[in-house]
């Protein structure tokens, strides 16, 4: 079967200047339709919990200002990121929508936490010091909306549980802050037998009841990511905070074999067109350290991507391969920075331009992030991350 030929098409859904067409033909196709379809299997899967999209570390590779419209436009009503940049950014674009601060920002990046109106997390009192003196040099109308986090056993950030009650009366008995949020972070939600999730999940509702007793009651209470929402009902609470099933892939192998992923699509392809082609012979031997030999005449082809680019380079000896015409072909000896070799057998028909699909779908057969991780030895949201910005992305709407 034919490869399809996307770039034509997908190079119209991008405005481009002359000045910034990708020349180099490799690339990331981004399936924006993908991301607001996810949102909304999310979202009527968790309903009336609220989605939270995640679009922290560029969007897992997707961009995070169009996957952030993606995610609104399918339903989700805030979204989370990791750093005050992250948050900085989706103003800059536009981005009217909460935006959760998933770490105590540093006290001096408090002013630009008010400046840009992104919704802090704290749990230290210098954290609720600094941001009361940032609101204050700042005044508004409105008081300024907080969460509070609560370490439940995973022991990352947020207060001890305790601790945590303290910080909660102490935004809420001050006039210019607003305790919007409760929330805690699970450790092994991907793990469906496990029972330290409901665990985490009790010392949290304890949390939430010494406070009731206390008269206070944060609105937004939230616990889950992707692997609770999807797996432990009651984790959903007051709203979902899901990254990675937002981009269509699942939490863990576990979750993806158990079939609870099966309605989401994955958004992102990494894509690029044959370079070169040549036939080698028998007993030749490939790339950087000469460890792939040729056990017979065979047509090599050379695709423009490389570690560099966030092909990890151990694929190379763990059996990494692609998809050219809709076939599968190992990757031939070293992934190098900029390119890698594909060994396409005695007599395949294979030439420079044929679409190779690193991840992603082709025809019949599908690279998953998954299958990458699995070989490589690590997970789908680390490749997808890994993709990086020297790859251009092309949006499909
Ligand atoms: C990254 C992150 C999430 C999203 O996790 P996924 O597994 O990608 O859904 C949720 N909450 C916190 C605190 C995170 O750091």
């Amino acid at each position: 079967m034919a490869a399809r030929r996307v770039t034509p098409a997908a190079a119209q859904a991008v405005p481009a200047s002359a000045a910034t067409a990708p020349l180099r033909p490799a690339w990331a196709e981004i399936d924006l339709a993908a991301i607001r379809h996810n949102a909304r299997v999310l979202r009527d899967l968790v309903a009336p919990a609220e989605l939270c999209a995640v679009v922290k570390a560029w969007g897992y590779g997707h961009g995070p200002v169009q996957a952030a419209k993606a995610a609104l436009q399918g339903g989700a009503t805030s979204l989370a990121v990791a750093l005050v940049e992250e948050g900085r950014q989706l103003r800059n674009a536009g981005i009217k929508a909460p935006v959760l601060l998933l770490s105590e920002p540093p006290a001096p990046a408090m002013a630009e936490v008010v400046r840009s109106s992104l919704t802090p997390t704290v749990y230290t009192e210098g954290g609720v010091g600094a941001l009361s003196d940032a609101v204050a040099a700042s005044p508004r109308l409105e008081p300024f909306p907080v969460h509070v986090k609560v370490d439940t056993g995973m022991h990352r950030v947020g207060a001890e549980p305790e601790e945590a009650e303290r910080i909660a009366l102490d935004v809420a008995a001050r006039p210019e802050l607003d305790l919007r949020g409760l929330w805690t972070h699970f450790a092994v939600a991907d793990e469906l037998e496990s029972s330290f999730t409901a665990e985490q999940l009790a010392v949290f509702l304890d949390v939430v009841g010494r406070l009731a007793r206390r008269g206070v009651r944060p609105p937004v209470l939230h616990a889950a990511n992707s692997a609770a929402a999807l797996c432990h009902p009651s984790t959903r609470l007051d709203m979902v905070r899901c990254g990675v099933s937002v981009y269509g892939l699942a939490p863990s192998p576990d979750v993806a074999r158990d079939g609870r992923c099966s309605a989401l699509r994955p958004a992102l392809s990494l894509r690029a067109r044959v370079s070169f082609v040549k036939e080698v012979g028998a007993g030749d031997r490939l790339s950087y350290g000469l460890r792939y030999a040729l056990s017979r005449r065979s047509v090599i082809a050379t695709v423009p991507l490389g570690y560099a680019d966030g092909v990890t380079r151990s694929l190379s000896s763990r059996g990494g391969q692609v998809l050219i015409g809709g076939s599968r072909y190992p990757i031939a000896g070293s992934v190098t920075m900029d390119q890698v070799l594909i060994d396409c057998g005695a007599a395949a028909d294979v030439a420079v331009g044929d679409v190779v699909v690193l991840l992603g779908r082709q025809g019949a057969e599908e690279i998953t992030a998954w299958e990458w991780a699995e070989r490589t030895g690590t997970i789908a949201y680390e490749v997808v991350c890994g993709v990086s910005a020297r790859v251009p992305r092309i949006y499909r709407r």
